[in-house]
């Protein structure tokens, strides 16, 4: 991997035993692919899972062996690929002819560009740099690349020593027009070339300090590769557990559970429905967030949460006392089964629910039954109906009323009111009133003089019901 170009063959075939031990934990058996093998070679900060790719690996690998080219050429394997392969040695080749020689020296051929890609320089007398064509000012880029009009032809194979005043500064007049302000500023922040400098020297571009190293060569191949850096992927790698759960976790993030949704997204005829609700697509988030099961864990413990984070609050506030996160995690699951099991023994108030029916009931002869209500919409819009029955449950008469612009409590009035007077035009003086609000029957039982925006329905209301 360290001398030569491995072939792309048995790269593949290297990948996909990696990739069978990952997705299926041997290479026997064929289990599908949740994440492109692209996404799983890329850095941890970056939603991989921080393997290499071996191609690029190996690619990395070779520059080296260039970048040694490049860097000694006066070294003694150097010179003897150099003198066997007819370069010179002096000189400072854009390009190998590699049409014919060993594997080796094709393999270095291949990766040349992309290593001298990696080379910047720094200016001594400027007399070694091309102004326009070489990377000086900004990494990876030479001056042309920002040009704003064409570089005139005459001047663009320049030294940079040739845009130099009589006096040692920039001769901003030769180049200041050609190119953006930001790389201006930058070229005023490099010292102009001086006699005494010495030599204008290269270094490697993808490294802090310009010593060449693998992992920079790798990174910056494989730069325009990764995705976006995002720190919720600290959420799957810092997790402090197992990292059975931990990949788990990074498949969520990544939304490629073996949900439904995702099976069928892969072209695999199935029903997407959810088997619980029968209802929705059995997403990724459906299943972890609003699926019914995972609503009632979270409405549980996020409440504990809360409270006991409080609590470690106050903990340090008053008794400056700390704790770290497994701590608190183990606190609210002491507190969460706590609760279930006061719960489960009702230490915690009744929680015991009774179920009844109700339905409507038909009332006792001589007896009429008034049913009324009052609705709100949330326009403002106001409305109240009522109906009257018999004992046998027969329709006798009813309303429908709209009100206008007024609160639940004035409606459910409204249709109290309204329901009366039906039933006193009717001449029936014996009725049961029905009603769904219980702060209705309060008011209407309640024997004392009241002033509020209801008392003027209220007292004609009892009025009515105490008329002969
Ligand atoms: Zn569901």
């Amino acid at each position: 991997m360290q001398t030569s170009e491995i072939p792309a063959g048995v790269i593949n075939k290297i990948n996909q035993i990696c990739k069978r031990f990952i997705w299926s934990g041997s290479n026997e058996n064929r289990r599908m692919s949740l994440i492109g093998w692209d996404k799983v070679c890329q850095p941890k900060i970056y939603g991989g899972l921080g393997l290499k790719n071996l191609g690029m690996m190996n690619k990395a690998l070779m520059m080296k062996l260039a970048w040694g080219l490049v860097y000694e050429p006066m070294s003694l394997w150097c010179r003897v690929l150099y003198t066997k392969y007819g370069v010179a040695d002096s000189d400072f080749p854009l390009g190998l002819p590699t049409r014919s020689g060993s594997y080796l020296w094709k393999s270095i051929g291949k990766v040349w560009s992309d290593t001298l890609k990696g080379l910047r320089w720094n200016i001594g007398n400027g007399r070694r740099v091309r102004f326009w064509l070489d990377c000086w000012v900004t990494k990876h880029k030479p001056l042309s690349s920002y040009a704003l009009a064409p570089i005139p032809v005459e001047s663009l194979m320049n030294l940079v020593v040739d845009f130099v005043d009589t006096n040692g500064n920039w001769h901003w007049d030769s180049f200041e027009h050609l190119l953006p302000n930001c790389i201006i500023l930058r070229i005023a922040a490099v010292q102009p070339p001086m006699e005494g400098k010495g030599d204008d020297k290269f270094f490697w571009a993808n490294s802090q300090w310009g010593d060449f190293s693998v992992k920079s060569a790798y990174m910056a191949i494989t730069e325009n590769e990764t995705g976006i850096e995002h720190s919720q992927w600290n959420i799957a790698w810092k997790w402090k557990g197992l990292p059975r759960v931990q990949t788990f976790i990074w498949l969520a993030l990544h939304d490629r559970l073996k949900t439904k949704a995702e099976i069928g997204r892969r072209h695999i005829h199935i029903d997407w429905t959810c088997d619980h609700c029968g209802v929705a697509s059995e997403t990724t988030l459906h299943v972890l967030r609003d699926r019914f099961m995972a609503r009632m864990l979270w409405n549980q413990l996020l409440p504990i949460a809360i409270w006991r984070l409080w609590f470690w609050r106050n903990q340090y506030q008053f008794n400056k006392v700390s704790t770290d996160s497994l701590r608190m995690a183990q606190d609210v699951l002491i507190r969460a089964k706590e609760i279930t099991s006061s719960n489960k023994s009702g230490l915690n108030g009744p929680t015991r629910k009774v179920e009844k029916w109700i339905g409507w009931q038909p009332p006792v002869w001589p007896l009429c039954k008034l049913n009324s209500d009052g609705a709100c919409r949330r326009n403002g819009g106001s409305f109240a109906g009522g109906i009257l029955r018999n004992s046998n449950g027969d329709w006798v008469s009813g309303f429908a009323m709209n009100i206008g612009y007024c609160s639940i409590t004035v409606a459910e009035l409204w249709g109290v009111y309204q329901g009366l007077v039906m039933a006193w035009d009717h001449g029936i003086r014996w009725f049961l009133v029905e009603v769904d609000s219980q702060c209705i029957v309060q008011m209407l039982n309640n024997l004392e003089e009241m002033t509020n925006e209801y008392s003027s329905l209220v007292s004609s209301i009892k009025e009515l019901i105490h008329r002969n």
